[in-house]
């Protein structure tokens, strides 16, 4: 053991042992769904006769095992599906909306939000690229070509070294999908993992990740819901690897919003007198 001055090496250990436990625990999943079509249109229901919600989140449990505790919540649920309760025991949330995503309170939608920025992971699944959280996360319009047309869709691996692309080929088939097309308004991706091709001639970043304060973001395309794709093996795949990736893997603060700090944390020379009215 060596000691350098100023440096902690204690506490480092400490927290390393702290990212370790953190790491040994299941990951909370919430599957968020607006879970409306799924009730209201014939042929969506028989695609999905228990929700979407109830799919994805089987699929996570086959695909991780006890790596995971999945829950399900959706729009027509208390508050929304997001109570205080709910996103407190929540690692990671995916979340799908269509149809109603301007239902959701801008109240809800940011506290989604604050989670993210204190350390939730974020999947953000198909036309979820118009939701409230995921708009206020990205800070852009989020707005996309698309055509509903049954088109095939190559979607092709373009970061093989990616933990979210783990055991997919170099690209993967969904033979009837409805197409999304650039330009797709969103910030720069961190990084991109898949770009799609379609049928119809289009391109799209499909699978693009961020992150915001604390938080993982990764959105993924492919879901619509008149269409069978997440039943679909290599899609389940993708998004299990994606729980792994945004789930929180640090226990450091993070703290927001305007912190006056009077003290200083060693002396300042300078003599100055704050002038207090400038910061009310
Ligand atoms: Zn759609």
């Amino acid at each position: 053991m060596f000691a350098i001055s100023g440096y902690k090496f204690s506490e480092k250990q400490s927290t390393a042992r702290q990212e370790i436990t953190m790491a040994s625990k299941p990951i909370r999943v919430t599957v968020w769904n607006e879970f409306r079509h799924e009730r209201s249109h014939e042929q969506v229901q028989k695609i999905y006769p228990a929700g979407m919600h109830a799919v994805i989140a089987e699929a996570l449990e086959q695909h991780l095992g006890e790596a995971v505790r999945t829950r399900v919540s959706s729009l027509d649920d208390e508050e929304q599906g997001v109570t205080s309760t709910v996103l407190g025991q929540t690692d990671v949330m995916t979340w799908w909306g269509h149809a109603a995503h301007d239902e959701v309170t801008d109240e809800h939608a940011e506290r989604v939000v604050q989670r993210v920025w204190d350390g939730m992971g974020l999947i953000v699944l198909h036309s979820g690229h118009f939701s409230k959280p995921f708009k206020r996360l990205m800070g852009t319009g989020c707005g996309l070509r698309w055509r509903e047309a049954a088109e095939l869709e190559r979607i092709w691996c373009v970061r093989p070294g990616h933990p979210i692309a783990d055991g997919l080929d170099a690209y993967f088939e969904l033979p009837q999908t409805e197409m999304y097309g650039e330009l797709f308004d969103i910030p720069e991706p961190d990084e991109l993992v898949f770009i799609s091709w379609f049928e119809g001639g289009e391109v799209f970043r499909t699978g693009c990740c961020w992150t915001r304060g604390k938080g993982r973001i990764f959105y993924f395309r492919p879901g619509h819901e008149t269409y069978p794709i997440y039943y679909d093996a290599n899609v389940q795949r993708v998004i299990a690897n994606a729980v792994k990736w945004v789930a929180p893997r640090s226990s450091s603060p993070y703290v927001t919003g305007g912190h006056h700090e009077p003290e200083s944390l060693s002396p300042i020379a300078a003599k100055h007198e704050m002038d207090a009215s400038l910061h009310e």
